[in-house]
C-alpha cells in the first residue's frame, strides 16, 4: 500500500482515535498505523462520520486500484481491554494542564501563549505541595513570580478557578488539538458534567 502517492492525499492528516475492543480510548494513531491495523485484520469495529480513503497500487489480477477506507474511530483487537481504569488519573503534562485551564492564568485571569505560562503549585512544593492535578494551575510568569513561595491566602492572590483532575476521556481531548467532530462527540460522552471543557463547548 502506497499511501503517499495515491490521488487522495492528506497533507496534514488528522489522527485516528484508537479504542480497545471494549470501546475505551487508548491512543491517537496516524493514518498509516490505522491502515496497517485494517490490513492485519486488527480492527474489531469502527465508527465515526469521517471516512478516509487511501489508494494503493493497481492489482495485476483485476487491473483495479486497491482502496482502503478508514474511519475516524477504530476499536482494535489485541489492545488490552481496560476495565477498572475509568477512574485512573491521567499523568500531568504541562501542555495538558494549560489546555485544561484554557491558557488562562489562575491569578490575573489573562489568557497567555504556551511560552508565557508556567505550571504553578497552589500549595508551594516547599510546604509539601505535590505535582498533582489538584495542586497545579496555569499561571503567567509575573503572577508566578509575585506569588513566590506562598499560599494564595498568604499572597492575597485568590484562585480564579479551581484546579481539577481531568477524566481519561478529557485527557484524550486535551492531547490532540485537531479533533474531528465525531471523535469529539464520542469523547465528550465520557467527560464529567462539571468539566471546564463542557463550559467551553457552549461558549468558546
Ligand atoms: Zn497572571
Amino acid at each position: 500500500m502506497q499511501m503517499r502517492s495515491g490521488p487522495m492525499q492528506y497533507t496534514d492528516p488528522p489522527a485516528i482515535l484508537a479504542l480497545d475492543a471494549g470501546g475505551y480510548p487508548r491512543r491517537w494513531i496516524g493514518l498509516e498505523e490505522a491502515a496497517t491495523c485494517y490490513v492485519r485484520g486488527a480492527v474489531a469495529w469502527d465508527l465515526g462520520d469521517h471516512a478516509f480513503v487511501l489508494r494503493g497500487g493497481i492489482s495485476r489480477a483485476s487491473g483495479r486500484r486497491s482502496e482502503l477506507t478508514l474511519r475516524s474511530i477504530v476499536a482494535l483487537r489485541g489492545e488490552t481491554v481496560v476495565r477498572a481504569s475509568r477512574d485512573r488519573v491521567p499523568v500531568v503534562v504541562r501542555e495538558m494542564l494549560f489546555a485544561r485551564d484554557r491558557h488562562v492564568c489562575a491569578y490575573c485571569g489573562g489568557r497567555f501563549r504556551l511560552v508565557d505560562l508556567t505550571a504553578e503549585h497552589v500549595l508551594p512544593q516547599s510546604k509539601g505541595g505535590r505535582d498533582i492535578w489538584t495542586n497545579l494551575v496555569s499561571a503567567c510568569k509575573p503572577c508566578n513570580l509575585r506569588k513566590g513561595d506562598r499560599t494564595p491566602e498568604q499572597a492575597r492572590m485568590p484562585l480564579l478557578y479551581v484546579p481539577y483532575v481531568p477524566s481519561q476521556h478529557e485527557a484524550f481531548i486535551l492531547r490532540n488539538r485537531r479533533i474531528l467532530a465525531d471523535q469529539m462527540e464520542f469523547l465528550m460522552a465520557g467527560v464529567p458534567a462539571g468539566s471546564r471543557l463542557r463550559a467551553a463547548a457552549v461558549s468558546p
